[in-house]
C-alpha cells in the first residue's frame, strides 16, 4: 500500500490515529475472519463470532445427540424463541415480552401486516415504498384484499398517500440500497396521527445503531438475524409487537407454537397470551443456537459507541471516495445515514467483482450501486483506508474491465 494516497484524502496514518482511540477495538478478536479479507458486507451476512462453533457443537452433540427429545424441556428449547426475543429486545429499545425470534423476515412481515390490517377494520390500504427491499413489496402484494400504494411511484410522498383508508404504513428504518436513515419518531407520529399503524423493517438498523421502538411508539417491527446481528446464514428473524396490541392482535399463520396450550392438542386455535401468539411452527433449533451465541457478544456492547464508530467509519470512507471523485447516493447528513455507503458507478458490478478478487468484499445492488457496509464491532478505520486504496487502484488501472468480472453470479 502507498503510505499516503489517495492524494487529497486522509492518510493511512489518520486511520491508525482514529483506531488508536476506538473504544470498540477489543471486539474484533471476538470474531473469526479470514486473514486476507477486508469484509465490508456484514450488512448482508454478518461475520462468525469466535465462540459460535462451540455453541453449535454443544447444541448438536450434547443437546441433540445426548439429550434427544428431553432437551425440549431440559435444555430450554421450548422457551428459546421468547427467550432470545427478550435478549434481543434492548437492541431495538423494547421492554420485555414484545419480541420473539422466529421464521424469516418475509414471513414475519406477512404476520404483522395481516395483524395490523385486522386491527384497523374499515381501512384497507397498505402504504409502502417503491424503493423498498423487494420482499417487503412482494409480501404486501400477497396481502390479498389490501389496496397497495407506493411512496415514490408517480413522485408521491408519504403525506400525499396517507388518508382515511390507510390501515398500515410499512417502511425500512434504513434503506437497503441507499443507506438512508428515517426519523423513526417523526414518521411514526405522522402515520399514527392519520389513524394508521406503523410497521418498521429494521433489517439494516438493528445492530448498526440504537433503535427506540418503545420510545417512538412503533406498533410493529421485524428484522433480520443474519446481518449486523451475526446470527449466521439463514438465522431466524425477529418480530416486535407493542404491548398495547398483544391482546387484540391476531395473525393468520396460526400454527400450534402460537397456541395458548400447544400440548393440549385441542382441535380449536386459541392464541397464546402475549407476543408468543406470533409464533407458528417448530423453531429451527440449530439456527437459533447461532443467534443465541451472537447475542452473547451484544450483551457487552454499548450501542452509543457503535453508532459513534459507525458514523466515524462511514464519514472516513466518504472523505476517501470524495477524493476519488466518486458519486455517493448515501445521504451526507449523519442524522440521515445508516451504517453503509453506496456509490454509483456505471460498471458497478464489475468493479465490485474486481475488489472481491483482491479480498475486499462489498456487494452490488441493481442497477448501478456499489454497496459497502461498515460493522463497527469488527471493521477498523485502517480497513476502510485499505479498502478505499484498493478501490482507487481498481479504478485507476481499469482492472475491473477484465472479462472475468462481467459474468453475473446468482447471488450478487
Ligand atoms: C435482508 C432483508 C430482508 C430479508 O428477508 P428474508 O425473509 O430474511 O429473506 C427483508 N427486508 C429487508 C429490508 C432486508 O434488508
Amino acid at each position: 500500500m502507498r503510505p499516503d494516497s489517495p492524494v487529497s484524502g486522509p492518510t493511512r496514518a489518520d486511520a491508525l490515529a482514529l483506531d488508536a482511540v476506538d473504544p470498540l477495538t477489543g471486539f474484533r478478536e471476538r470474531f473469526t475472519l479470514p486473514k486476507d479479507v477486508l469484509y465490508l458486507d456484514g450488512n448482508s451476512l454478518g461475520a462468525l463470532p469466535a465462540h459460535t462453533p462451540e455453541r453449535l457443537r454443544r447444541m448438536v452433540e450434547e443437546e441433540w445427540g445426548q439429550g434427544l427429545i428431553r432437551s425440549w424441556n431440559e435444555a430450554g428449547w421450548y422457551d428459546l424463541p421468547r427467550g432470545l426475543g427478550n435478549r434481543l429486545a434492548p437492541l431495538v429499545g423494547a421492554a420485555p415480552d414484545q419480541v420473539v425470534v422466529c421464521d424469516s423476515t418475509s414471513v414475519n412481515l406477512f404476520k404483522v401486516l395481516s395483524a395490523a390490517l385486522r386491527l384497523r377494520p374499515g381501512r384497507g390500504t397498505v402504504v409502502s415504498e417503491l424503493g423498498s427491499f423487494p420482499t417487503d413489496l412482494y409480501m404486501t402484494e400477497g396481502l390479498a384484499p389490501a389496496r397497495r400504494l407506493l411512496i415514490g411511484r408517480d413522485g408521491d410522498a408519504l403525506e400525499d398517500l396517507l388518508g382515511e383508508d390507510t390501515a398500515v404504513v410499512l417502511l425500512s428504518h434504513v434503506d437497503y440500497r441507499t443507506g438512508r436513515l428515517q426519523d423513526m419518531a417523526a414518521v411514526t407520529a405522522r402515520v399514527q396521527a392519520a389513524g394508521a399503524l406503523m410497521v418498521w423493517d429494521l433489517c439494516h438498523s438493528v445492530g448498526a445503531l440504537p433503535v427506540e421502538l418503545d420510545a417512538c411508539g412503533a406498533d410493529f417491527a421485524v428484522g433480520c438475524g443474519y446481518k449486523y446481528l451475526n446470527g449466521g446464514p439463514g438465522a431466524p428473524a425477529f418480530l416486535y409487537a407493542a404491548t398495547r396490541h398483544l391482546t387484540d392482535a391476531r395473525q393468520p399463520l396460526s400454527g400450534w407454537f402460537g397456541h395458548a396450550a400447544p400440548f393440549a392438542m385441542s382441535p380449536d386455535y386459541r392464541p397464546a397470551d402475549g407476543v408468543g401468539r406470533f409464533l407458528t411452527g417448530t423453531p429451527p433449533l440449530l439456527s437459533l443456537a447461532g443467534l443465541d451465541a451472537s447475542l452473547d457478544v451484544w450483551e457487552d456492547v454499548d450501542l452509543a459507541s457503535v453508532r459513534a464508530k459507525s458514523l466515524s467509519l462511514t464519514s472516513f470512507f466518504l472523505r476517501l471516495t470524495d477524493a476519488l471523485g466518486l458519486e455517493t447516493v448515501t445521504p451526507r447528513a449523519e442524522a440521515e445515514r445508516g451504517s453503509q455507503i453506496s456509490l454509483r458507478h456505471e460498471s458497478a458490478y464489475a468493479v465490485v467483482q474486481a475488489l472481491i478478487a483482491r479480498g475486499v468484499i462489498g456487494d452490488f445492488r441493481e442497477p448501478d450501486i456499489m454497496r459497502f457496509g461498515f460493522t463497527p464491532l469488527y471493521v477498523s478505520h485502517t480497513d476502510v483506508w485499505d479498502a478505499a486504496e484498493a478501490l482507487r487502484q481498481v479504478l485507476d488501472t481499469r482492472e475491473w474491465a477484465d472479462a472475468r468480472f462481467a459474468a453475473r453470479a446468482s447471488v450478487t
